[in-house]
């Protein structure tokens, strides 16, 4: 059963091709393109390499497509991909302009390529599904909330995946397999005592920091969009909402512009002067750019704050993990999160 991994972003298009040959996942291709994209020719230019590879004769050897899509109105968890979902999906792109208009776009073509083989999203959102409420409401009016305002947390299928490995790596099978299960069971694979508390920082171009008890999310940083928590590589982080209303109506600037402020010229990009990857924070805050230094500093700041959360909620943690580009390759971001957490056991 081959299945075909795609990630889709505006401008770029990854994928793995995944075998499992009984029951165990091989991994048998991965490419990519990056840049500006013909879209359609990108994803025929992809099937032509598994083709070249002797992967696939044709199209339809593909079991299935696998998305790992953002978020839809009304629709949650691992779905077939038909044109409700897809529409749903639309409804909810003023929240992930960034995010799911190219999904969209990429998913249609691959349906319109591949008429008869099944697409299948996996959203983003999915690991948050038994996040007590507490920590999914705002305090806005009902209204707001029937239309989708609330916390919806994202970034799930790494978190799901840090849930699943970290409770490996402490020999907590039981947890292991809980958060395995979760997607079929809801989370009542039986764990022993005591609670496995883990919070799990994916620090890359897009952070979020989620805290996890027992393999279910409890809580995570991000909350309506993908925008918001921790400052990213060039989108906002949390603002507070009164900023937008004083500054349109300070500076006259119209809502579609300030939305492409807070996604493209925000976060690490705004604070250090238009750097947004952190090895150039880095080094620039080492020949003593001041600027960079502060974005550096901000960033760390919002994780400490995130960390001290969920280690409040669960009153206490058993692993704090780290992932993504950022976490997994940048000690001193990690040491700087790290810093002075003794009363934590850190
Ligand atoms: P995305 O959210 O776009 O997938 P990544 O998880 O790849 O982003 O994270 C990108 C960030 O990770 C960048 O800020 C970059 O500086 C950092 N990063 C990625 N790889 C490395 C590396 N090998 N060494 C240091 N930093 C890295």
């Amino acid at each position: 059963m081959k299945i075909l991994v795609a990630n889709l972003g505006s401008t770029s298009l990854k994928w793995r091709l995944f075998d499992f040959p009984n029951g165990q996942e091989r991994m048998l291709h991965k490419g990519g393109f990056f840049g500006l994209l013909d879209y359609p020719k990108a994803i025929g230019d992809c099937l032509a390499q598994l083709k070249e590879a002797g992967h696939i004769e044709r199209d339809s050897d593909l079991a299935a497509v696998g998305f790992k899509t953002i978020m839809a109105r009304g629709v949650n968890g691992c779905v077939r991909l038909d044109e409700d979902v897809l529409k749903a999906m639309e409804a909810f792109n003023g929240i992930a302009p960034a995010h799911n208009p190219p999904y969209i776009n990429g998913i249609r073509l691959f349906a319109q390529r591949m008429p008869s083989v099944p697409l299948v999203g996996l959203f983003e959102t999915a690991f948050y599904q038994w996040v007590p409420a507490a920590a999914t409401r705002y305090a806005v009016p009902e209204a707001w909330y029937d239309l989708g305002v609330r916390r919806w947390g994202f970034h799930g299928a790494s978190h799901k995946f840090m849930a699943e490995r970290s409770a490996e790596l402490l020999g907590r099978e039981d947890v292991a397999e809980r958060a395995r299960r979760l997607y079929v069971d809801g989370g009542t694979t039986p764990v022993r005592k005591p609670d496995l508390r883990v919070i799990s920082c994916h620090l890359g171009g897009s952070s979020s920091i989620t805290g996890i008890r027992n393999g279910v999310a409890v809580g995570t940083s991000m909350g309506l969009s993908p925008q918001s928590g921790l400052p990213h590589h060039n989108r906002v982080g949390d603002l507070d909402s009164f900023a937008l209303p004083f500054l349109m109506r300070a500076t006259g600037i119209t809502l579609d512009e300030a939305e492409r402020l807070m996604c493209q010229e925000s976060g690490l990009k705004a604070l250090s002067g238009g750097f947004n990857d952190v090895r150039d924070i880095m080094e620039q805050g080492t020949k003593g750019n001041a600027r960079a230094q502060l974005a550096f500093e901000v960033f760390v700041h919002q994780a400490r704050h995130w960390v001290g959360s969920f280690f409040a909620q669960m009153n206490g943690v058993d692993e704090l993990v780290f992932t993504a580009g950022i976490g997994e390759n940048q000690p001193a971001i990690r040491r700087a999160v790290c810093r002075d957490l003794d009363t934590l056991g850190i």
